[in-house]
């Protein structure tokens, strides 16, 4: 069976004692499935990530931050630097979330910074990408996805392939008011977002899991599983109970393994 990815951004939600205890109950639930099949991972807020990378099973679940300033030091108040990160040993850090992108106004151009200081530090790097749906109605997703990875993604040799993963999270899918794209539109705009990975990176651009998020939840996961391009689920409210998101990823690893 190939390797899924599952993970979830806790967001500004769950404090330090919620968060480890999370971690403690969602590692001990997972721990029978091989890590040869499944990649798990969780990113906390930063008050918590010291909490949880210490007091985390690593083998079974890797925790990353939510965010971070492109540089090592200096006059950036309220920044965290990538040699904090550093001192907490993470295993990933994710870019570009789309409330850093529309609510805090980060550009691709910051993102690209941030990337680039990621990868340099030796961080797995999880870029987030997505379309507003004013832009899907315009009918030009594709192109906003593109210039997302091309600018995200600029001045990065492929020699950082393997330390990047890529996630879709229309704009208009995620949270409350979200409505979760169609397995079919998923696919196909995975299917735009690795070709440009290709282009980017060439053949190690292939190697560069793209997961899907917005709205998963256990209706759809399944059906978004079996799409060809899809690696993996990137889950936000429903993963943040431990017994909930672990039954989900059962479910969608027994869709997967019978379409297999
Ligand atoms: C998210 O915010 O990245 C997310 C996927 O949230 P939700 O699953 O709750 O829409």
């Amino acid at each position: 069976m190939k390797k899924l990815y599952f993970g979830s951004n806790l967001k500004m939600y769950k404090n330090r004692k919620e968060t480890v205890l999370y971690l403690q109950e969602l590692a001990e639930l997972t721990k029978d499935i091989s890590r040869e099949e499944l990649h798990l991972f969780i990113i906390p807020s930063y008050t918590s990530l010291e909490g949880a990378a210490e007091e985390t099973d690593r083998s079974l679940i890797q925790i990353g931050a939510q965010n971070m300033c492109w540089e090592d030091q200096g006059q950036f108040t309220g920044e965290i630097s990538p040699l904090m990160l550093k001192e907490m040993n993470l295993d990933l850090v994710m870019i570009g979330h789309s409330e850093r992108r529309h609510v805090f106004r980060e550009t691709d151009v910051e993102e690209n910074k941030k990337v680039q200081a990621a990868l340099k530090h030796g961080f797995r790097t999880l870029l987030c990408i997505g379309e507003t749906a004013e832009e899907k109605e315009y009918g030009i997703s594709r192109e906003v996805l593109r210039k997302q990875l091309i600018v995200g993604f600029h001045n990065v040799s492929p020699a950082y392939a393997k330390n990047i993963w890529v996630a879709y999270e229309p704009v208009w899918s995620i949270g409350v008011n979200g409505t979760p794209a169609s397995p079919d539109y998923a696919e196909e705009m995975h299917k735009v977002i690795k070709e440009c990975l290709y282009e980017l990176f060439g053949e190690s651009g292939n190697e560069i899991p793209v997961l899907y998020g917005g709205s998963v939840n256990p209706g759809n996961a399944n059906e978004l599983i079996t799409k060809e391009s899809v690696d993996g689920l990137f889950v936000g409210r429903a993963a943040w109970n431990a017994k909930k998101f672990n039954a989900l990823i059962r479910d969608v690893r027994k869709s997967y393994n019978n379409q297999e």
